[in-house]
């Protein structure tokens, strides 16, 4: 029989599902996947229910309903101060990681290049490939991940197309400043390039943290295309909602690219969402402290048990030095094998850091671990308390 595509044909299934079955596998608490255990509000999930009888369940306009594009724009307004057209400038996708592969299909001709932070959200190399793109990694190193001018401008060419940057950065908990963000500017101005924004997790920021889109930098507002995930801001990740601001000449090839690939997007889901969007401040700040909580707790709860605490400023994640723990216990063994170890002997599962990085050109670091904190109290403790058996 022909080949399949070669793209496609032995690509492993993703380490959030390759390490989801292990948790299920040996009864261990699953703090690997990212995802939160507690669903999003009861009044937006109330919206969806009631619209799913009394709505219509056809398909909605392409560019997804006006009431949800309209809501993206008001937030644009509200939380950034971006003037957004939500007639020419918002398109409503089937989550986060449909967005990204329509700007990818928009953006990229046969042998761009496309800069690659490293670590990077796992879907975006094999994205920039099934377009056609080059991917070129800029690897940012623990403990800050921090971008510098010299190593960004090494990566920039003639044929630099786009950047993906995703700030807040998942996995490594990183948020740009804005001193990086205007390197990054700087370097997609001057190789006439775009910027591919992946902001799912910008309202999930600590310590005081403000979210800059890279799109509210001088000279950036025609250069980027803003992604933004309902499953991020609103805790229900199995909707798969996203959202994309960018301006009308890049929209519409993004549009195009979207309306082959899922076309519509479910829209009781949709009107949902556009309250959702409105909701008052009180409820994205107790989105925060309610987040913030379990990050403080898991991490005070692993320090105490020997992790080193890498900084974590947003998304769901805390990354970790696990060295000193395997020197106590003499393990031996990659971060993906300690992360099966962890999972199978002490019941808890965390994601090797290595899955989010290139082995193209060096080593991917084999001394860090990801836990999601996204949980319930009781589930963190557990976490702990089966980690504390490791004693
Ligand atoms: N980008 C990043 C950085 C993510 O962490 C995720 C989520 N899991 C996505 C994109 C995909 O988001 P969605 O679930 O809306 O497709
Ligand atoms: N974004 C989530 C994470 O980083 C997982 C989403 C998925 O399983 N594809 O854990």
């Amino acid at each position: 029989m022909k080949p399949v595509s070669k793209q496609f044909d032995n690509i492993p299934t993703t380490v959030f599902a390759v390490f989801s079955a292990l948790a299920n596998k040996h009864g261990a608490v699953n703090l690997g996947q990212g995802f939160p255990d507690t669903d999003g509000p009861e009044w937006i999930r109330e919206i969806a229910a009631k619209e799913l009888i009394s709505g219509s369940n056809q398909y909605p306009p392409m560019f997804g309903t006006p009431d949800l594009r309209a809501a993206v724009a008001e937030a644009n307004k509200r939380f950034y101060g971006l003037d957004v057209d939500p007639h020419t400038e918002v398109l409503v996708t089937s989550g986060a990681t449909e967005a990204l592969l329509d700007c990818c299909n928009a953006l990229i001709n046969d042998g761009d290049e496309v800069i690659i932070l490293e670590p990077f959200y796992d879907s975006y190399p094999q994205q920039v490939i099934a377009a056609g793109g080059k991917p070129v990694f800029v690897r940012l190193n623990a403990p800050y991940f921090a971008v510098t001018e010299e190593a960004l401008r090494a990566a920039f060419s003639d044929k630099t197309k786009a950047i993906m940057l995703n700030s807040p950065m998942n996995p490594a908990g990183k948020v740009f400043s804005r001193d990086e963000l205007e390197i990054i500017a700087k370097l997609v101005l001057e190789f006439d390039a775009y910027a591919i924004c992946d902001e799912v997790y910008e309202h999930l920021l600590f310590d005081g943290e403000q979210h800059i889109p890279l799109m509210a930098l001088g000279g950036m507002r025609d250069r980027c295309i803003r992604i933004g995930s309902a499953g991020k801001t609103f805790s229900l990740t199995g909707w798969k909602i996203g959202y994309i601001t960018a301006a009308p000449n890049l929209l519409k090839p993004i549009a195009a690219a979207h309306q082959f690939t899922t076309f519509t997007t479910p829209p009781n889901l949709q009107a949902a969402i556009a309250a959702g969007l409105r909701a008052n401040d009180d409820y994205f700040a107790a989105l925060v402290s309610d987040m913030d909580k379990g990050r403080q707790y898991l991490a005070d709860g692993l320090a105490k048990l020997g992790f080193d605490i890498l900084p974590c400023k947003g998304t769901y994640f805390l990354t970790c030095d696990f060295t000193a723990i395997a020197n106590k216990v003499d393990f031996k063994g990659s971060d993906y094998e300690f992360c099966e170890w962890l999972t199978e002997y002490a019941k808890v599962t965390a994601i090797p850091m290595s899955a989010f990085y290139s082995t193209d050109n060096e080593t991917p670091p084999q001394n860090l671990i990801r836990f999601c904190f996204a949980k319930k109290h009781a589930v963190l403790a557990q976490a702990l308390e089966n980690l504390a058996s490791l004693d």
